[in-house]
């Protein structure tokens, strides 16, 4: 069982949510009733992976968390790797499969986004 209340992932995140969608993301991810999946998904990435998070993320790429409960991070920026949602089918077998992407570039810095980009990508290699 993995838990997310770690208070210092939860609090960068929402740090990062802008201040409109502050409160609704807060209650997202603190009350599992009120779905939230894929925002509890990131927060797990977040504490898992310490992966880097954006100042302030887009607007539109928090809204989609917002507005599509099956929205999950499974893909993620091959530059910034910041996790980025697509929509999720049922899933079968341990992968979902991806109904709808979202953001084929990243709403943040305009790279390449797809499932474990930002771990894949040729940089990582070279360097
Ligand atoms: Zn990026």
């Amino acid at each position: 069982m993995t838990r997310t209340d770690t208070p210092a992932a939860l609090d960068r995140l929402l740090a990062a949510v802008p201040a409109r969608y502050r409160f609704q993301a807060r209650a997202l991810l603190t009350d599992p009733r009120q779905g939230g999946r894929g925002l509890r998904a990131w927060l797990a990435i977040l504490e898992t992976d310490d992966r880097p998070i954006p100042d302030e993320l887009p607007e539109e790429l928090v809204g989609v968390y917002l507005s599509d409960d099956d929205a999950e991070p499974l893909y993620d920026c091959e530059c910034c790797g910041l996790p980025i949602p697509v929509r999720a089918a049922r899933r079968c077998g341990h992968e979902a499969a991806v109904e709808r992407e979202y953001f084929p570039a990243c709403p943040c810095c305009g790279g390449r986004t797809g499932r474990h980009a930002y771990w894949s990508r040729p940089a990582a290699a070279s360097n």
